[in-house]
């Protein structure tokens, strides 16, 4: 080898040895570098990998390329198992690897992210939710070269989010069942919120109701003081409380009660007010009946306290007239006459209460029957034909020709005749004309009894029909009644499933009363109607002279007392009287009554007590109570006692005279 080719093996030794230092170099550098991927990798394995999300990056085609180890911990398999395969291949259910390969799909058609949320049910079979994102991983030449994803576990926020939304219904179910209208504003009073009652009534929309959209449906007399008080409410913090009709959707007006409470924040700021609105209407009504009824009760008592003094009043006089009569018999009969009639009148009108206290107690009991309209209308002019004359008033009947039968109370339907003929003859001028027709109409009679007198003003022609309602100044004469006949009218005829109605063409006019009844369903004449039954009943008694008897009246009214003892004696009887329940039963071992009249509230043992043991000590005595009360039920205890008739004071002696004659027969 020469010198060439010596330093020529030298150069090439160099440079082998030179290239072999680079590559050492090299691979030194390519290992460090591929340890320093790895490092990297691990690092983001790592990081990735202590993250609770699943995160995982896919090819273009939804293969997985990379999974952190939650994904892989929850399939159960390696990361090597994962990289390469679809949904499909994990054995995801199929409807949901559907969905996800389609929205990886529309990741990279569309370089925009899909973020949805999709139900799960955990391998210990809990039921969750996971929201996931699909992101776009844009490569060097702008298309999309990978997808990246996350997903995380929100079943705890779903939870909260449902439990608000479940508390939020239930609010607005709550908002919604309740009666009143219910509304929320802000801090401002601007409305936001209205349960569905409001728009109910109102018949109106949140766009037009919001704000301060609700003045609308206020009533115009009244929104500036609503409005004024409510702002100052807002101003100052304190509740709102207020009534103001509001307008409903049919445009009538009801009363609200109304209320709004501030609420506040935890630093006691308010945040925004909550108010409703209560209907008060019907109590509003309710009250305003109740003050009109109470104001009816104070006239009523103060009508009859008027129209009981009135024939008081007389009585009084005709007592000192007789007092100082020197036992004129002239002057006495007289006297007497006018003290009768004024007697008449007080009783009369204690009828009326009694009645109408029945009437509304439910206390009347009609013993129909079928009954000639003529023999009732003949009844009712037969007892106020005296004060029909006494006016010098012309009374004018005019009946079909053919007899008219009603099924109905032969006594009540007098007694409604016999009303409206009183009040004919009550508010006609002397002189005037009255008269009572009746004509048939369809399956009805129409009975009409018109007076040319005072009349009665239009407003009021319903109302007369309520208790103790009076046309004022019309009937501030004395004896005018207490405003309770038209309501035992009405009551009466309404029973008979009949009705009635007043008219006039106002005051100085004359007035009209029309009933209708309905007829009997089998109005031939050839029925048998038992006329004189009916008559009977209102014919005064004979006047067959009564026997004499034994009598022991009982009552602790001294005067009372001695004037039944009078009266009795007039007749002849032999009277005994007694104060009270012991002194009676003294008297009789020696007195042996045949007939005892007691007075039901007696001292120490009242009038039941004593006809019990009358009636054991002699049983075939004749008891008559005598009381001042005079309803249904008064008469079945005296009847319990044993008593064999129950008389109202004042009694008629007429009465006790036909009770004895009857006792005589
Ligand atoms: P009273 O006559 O006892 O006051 P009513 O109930 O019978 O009570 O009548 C009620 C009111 O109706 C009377 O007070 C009177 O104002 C009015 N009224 C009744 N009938 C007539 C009539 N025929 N003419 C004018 N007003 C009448």
């Amino acid at each position: 080898m020469n010198n060439a080719d010596v330093s020529m093996t030298s150069v090439e030794n160099e440079r082998q040895k030179k290239n072999g230092e680079d590559l050492r170099e090299l691979l030194v550098t390519l290992r460090e570098s591929e340890d320093r991927f790895d490092q990297q990798t691990r690092i983001f394995n790592t990081t990735l990998s202590a993250i609770a999300d699943f995160i995982y990056i896919f090819d273009r085609q939804g293969k997985f390329i990379y999974s952190n180890q939650p994904l892989l911990d929850l399939l159960g398999i390696p990361l090597e198992e994962i990289i390469g395969k679809n949904f499909f291949e994990l054995n995801y259910p199929a409807d949901l690897a559907a969905k996800l390969q389609q929205q990886i799909q529309q990741v990279v058609d569309t370089k925009t992210i899909v973020r949805d949320e999709t139900p799960f049910t955990s391998p210990t079979g809990e039921s969750g939710f996971y929201e996931y994102i699909f992101s776009p991983v844009i490569g060097a030449d702008g298309s999309v070269e990978l997808v990246a994803g996350s997903t995380r576990d929100v079943t705890g926020r779903k939870q909260i989010e449902q439990t608000l939304l479940d508390s939020k219904e239930k609010f607005q179910d709550l908002a919604n069942s309740i009666s009143q209208f219910a509304w929320m504003t802000d801090r401002e009073g601007w409305i936001f919120w209205y349960n569905k009652r409001w728009f109910e009534y109102t018949g109106t929309t949140l766009e037009e109701m919001q704000g301060w959209g609700w003045r609308k449906v206020h009533h115009p007399d009244h929104i500036d003081r609503v409005v004024k008080k409510f702002e100052q409410k807002l101003i100052t913090g304190e509740e709102w409380e207020d009534t103001f009709p509001l307008r409903s959707k049919t445009g009538e007006y009801r009363w609200f009660l109304s209320r709004a409470l501030p609420i506040k924040d935890k630093t006691g700021e308010i945040v925004r007010w909550f108010g409703t609105n209560t209907d008060i209407e019907d109590v509003r009504l309710a009250e305003e009946k109740l003050k009109e009824a109470d104001r009816r009760k104070d006239e009523f008592l103060a009508t009859l306290a008027h129209e009981l003094r009135n024939p008081l009043a007389p009585i009084r006089s005709g007592l000192e007239i007789i007092r100082h009569s020197d036992y004129d018999k002239t002057v006495i009969a007289e006297t007497i006459e006018a003290m009768e009639r004024q007697t008449n009148q007080i009783v009369h009108l204690v009828d009326d209460l009694l009645e109408i206290s029945r009437i509304t107690q439910g206390k009347i009991f009609l013993k129909k029957e079928r009954i000639n309209l003529k023999n009732a209308v003949e009844m009712a002019v037969e007892t106020s034909r005296d004060s029909i004359t006494l006016n010098g008033q012309n009374l004018e009947i005019e009946l079909p020709e053919k007899p008219v039968y009603i099924y109905g109370d032969f006594t009540r339907i007098s007694q409604v005749l016999l009303n409206l003929l009183n009040n004919a003859a009550k508010y006609t001028e002397p002189g005037g004309k009255i008269n009572l027709s009746a004509v048939i109409n369809n399956n009805n009679v129409e009975i009409r009894v018109r007076d040319t007198g005072i009349g009665i003003p239009q407003d009021m022609l319903s109302t007369i029909f309520e208790m103790f309602k009076q046309v004022k100044n019309t009937c501030d004469q004395p004896g005018n009644g207490l405003g309770i006949g038209l309501s035992v009218v009405k009551s009466l005829v309404e029973m008979h499933n009949g009705s009635v109605e007043a008219d006039s063409a106002g005051i100085g006019t004359g007035s009209e009363f029309t009933i209708r009844l309905p007829l009997s369903e089998d109005n031939s004449e050839s029925l048998n109607t038992n006329t004189s039954a009916q008559n009977n009943d209102m014919q005064t008694n004979d006047n067959k002279k009564s026997p004499q008897y034994r009598i022991l009246v009982v009552d602790d009214n001294a005067d009372a007392l001695e004037m039944m003892k009078f009266l009795l004696s007039m007749d002849n009887h032999t009277v005994h009287t007694a104060c009270d329940g012991a002194t009676a039963i003294s008297i009789i071992p020696e007195f042996q009554p045949e007939i005892c009249i007691l007075d039901i509230g007696l001292p120490v043992m009242d009038g039941y007590e004593l006809a019990r043991l009358l009636r054991e000590k002699i049983p075939g005595v004749l008891l008559i109570a005598l009381s001042g009360w005079g309803q249904d039920e008064d008469r079945r205890r005296s009847k319990e006692a044993g008593f064999n008739h129950h008389l109202v004071k004042p009694v008629e002696i007429e009465k006790l005279q036909s009770i004895f004659s009857a006792l005589g027969s």
